[in-house]
């Protein structure tokens, strides 16, 4: 096992690099603009000279974040890595998560690796659907928010519209940073109210390179604009009425959103959205552990495995468990003891990755990702440490609402069949219920989003030579239950209990109404919400 010791001086370089971190993820509905903001971003940070190179979309340059065939296909985003640059005096790890309509627990899994969310929203469609799941997930976990309105640039809805929708749907009282000029569709610049200056952005080569920024004092805006300044004032005046001041701690608290208006594509707001990070998001700090005390992040090395991802380099078949750090420095090569096993995992091959862009990192400090090659003995949620131990609280499974039976479509492979389902379940890709009534040959497959589905057909395919089928069930809703549940529920239509490979027994509902006629005629049989239904 390594040491690590740290003196005094170590120590502080530590806390000082984890001050510096701001670990955040964007999470919108799709569409929104999530991927060009990601490449504004990182244009502005300097990683790449222009815009487009990061990008998937069919219309663009080939994306470095798009890594398995199935994701080249339909142009799309399925896994997550993440991005670091250095911006200011802070480094920023932005963390991507999957962009589709779909819902995977992905997306789930990467909320528990950052420290802030910015929620990018389309200025014409306001809070969708998927937003505001996101949004509710943030709120669980105690997530602060940072909200952009983006898309300024084509005609939207109206600024105070946006803000009581916000209000109204998420409960966060609205704190802007920046005030649009100009309605959408006429998007003349910012009011940047901490410095209290117009900056005025000026289309650059359709958002290829930074936008041409100049600077106004309100008198010289005034003077300039006539009435689309002053009703800027005048519309942000009306929000600021009701907050008193920044409040950091109600953004912290999750009560308050600063609110920031962007154009994504021609790359207008994004240096301010990146100074909003270093000025407030929080940096990464002591992490709570499953006994209630928190790893101070001058401890030594901690960290845990928010996702595990095979086969993102069809060259090397490999397996990648990424980690966030929450203390100490790591070290590559360092062994380190993975908690559920008290095992001991070599770290040799430790990578930055970010698509198909690979680096290798000899250090990370709190709030960084490292991507770990050849890690198969870890699962998401493992934490991991050294010296003093720490088990850091489980990322929680999520309600699934697809149900489909699995069969192998060949039954001499059977075995590979097996092991590519337990393999597929261990990175979390989905869950799997089985019950004697069904057998072994017949799990069901369960999953939050239906594009689950595919990419376990995917893989089993390329990945373990195991093409299989697969069955739809009609349950739409899963509830915990006991193993008593399941004499009552066999002889119920649209009802079925299953176990999951954690242990737990799931009772299945074709829908709402199966689930509550049960529950009415058995009262006494214990029928608990999953995960996010929870509170
Ligand atoms: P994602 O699905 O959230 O990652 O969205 P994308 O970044 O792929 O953007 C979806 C579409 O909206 C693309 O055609 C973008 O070019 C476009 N888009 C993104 N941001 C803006 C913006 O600020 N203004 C305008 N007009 N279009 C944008």
């Amino acid at each position: 096992m390594s040491e690590q010791t740290l003196s005094p001086a170590r120590a502080n370089q530590i806390t000082g690099q984890a001050a510096r971190r701001r670990t955040f993820a964007v999470i919108s509905h799709p569409d929104a603009g999530k991927s060009t903001l990601t490449e504004a971003l990182a244009l502005h940070a300097k990683v790449i000279g222009t815009a487009g190179a990061t990008n998937g979309k069919s219309n663009r340059r080939e994306t470095v974040s798009d890594w398995q065939q199935m994701e080249k296909d339909r142009g799309i985003s399925i896994s997550s890595a993440a991005l670091q640059f250095s911006y200011r005096d802070a480094v920023i790890n932005l963390l991507d998560t999957p962009g589709h309509a779909d819902f995977s627990e992905d997306t789930y899994r990467v909320l528990a690796a950052v420290d802030c969310a910015v929620m990018l929203i389309d200025a014409a469609k306001g809070l969708e659907t998927q937003t505001m799941k996101l949004f509710e997930v943030c709120r669980q976990r105690g997530l602060p928010i940072i909200t952009v309105i983006n898309k300024w640039d084509r005609p939207g809805l109206d600024a105070l519209a946006l803000m009581d929708e916000i209000t109204e749907r998420t409960g966060l009282l609205p704190m802007p940073l920046t005030w649009a000029v100009g309605i959408a569709g006429d998007f003349r610049g910012v009011w940047d109210l901490k410095q209290d200056r117009f900056v005025q952005f000026q289309r650059n080569n359709a958002g290829a390179q930074i936008a041409l920024t100049e600077y106004f004092t309100p008198d010289q805006a005034a003077e300039n604009l006539g009435d689309v300044w002053t009703e800027a004032v005048d519309e942000a005046g009306l929000v600021l009425d009701s907050v008193d001041d920044f409040d950091l701690e109600a953004f912290y608290a999750g009560k308050a959103t600063p609110i920031l208006f962007s154009s994504a594509a021609l790359n207008f707001g994004v240096k301010e959205l990146l100074d909003a990070l270093v000025d407030y998001a929080p940096p990464a700090a002591a992490r709570p552990d499953v006994d209630g005390g928190k790893r101070a992040v001058e401890a030594p090395f901690s960290g845990f495995v928010f996702k595990v991802q095979a086969g993102m380099n069809a060259a090397h078949r490999d397996h990648v468990a990424f980690i966030r750090v929450c203390s100490g420095v790591f070290e590559r090569g360092m062994v380190v003891t993975q908690g559920r096993t008290g095992k001991s995992f070599a770290t040799k091959y430790a990578q930055q990755v970010f698509g198909r862009e690979r680096e290798v990192i000899d250090e990370a400090f709190p709030g960084d990702v490292v991507g770990l090659v050849n890690a198969s003995a870890l699962r998401v949620g493992d934490s991991l440490f050294l010296e003093s131990p720490v088990e850091f609280p489980a990322i929680p499974l999520f309600a699934p609402e697809h149900f489909q039976v699995a069969r192998s479509k060949d039954p001499s492979r059977y075995k590979q069949f097996r092991r590519g389902i337990d393999q597929l379940e261990h990175e979390g890709v989905i869950q799997v219920l089985r019950s004697d009534l069904r057998g072994d040959q017949a799990p069901v497959l369960a999953a939050v989003g239906p594009m689950q589905f595919e990419v376990v057909e995917d893989r089993m395919f390329h990945d373990f030579n195991a093409p299989m089928r697969l069955e739809r069930l009609p349950y739409s809703l899963a509830r915990l239950t006991t193993p008593e549940a399941e004499p009552t529920l066999a002889n119920v239509h649209g009802a079925e209990v299953l176990l999951r490979t954690d242990g737990e027994y799931l009772a299945l509902f074709n829908d709402i109404w199966a689930l509550r006629r049960v529950e009415k005629n058995n009262p006494d049989l214990l029928l608990v919400p999953i995960g996010t239904e929870h509170s």
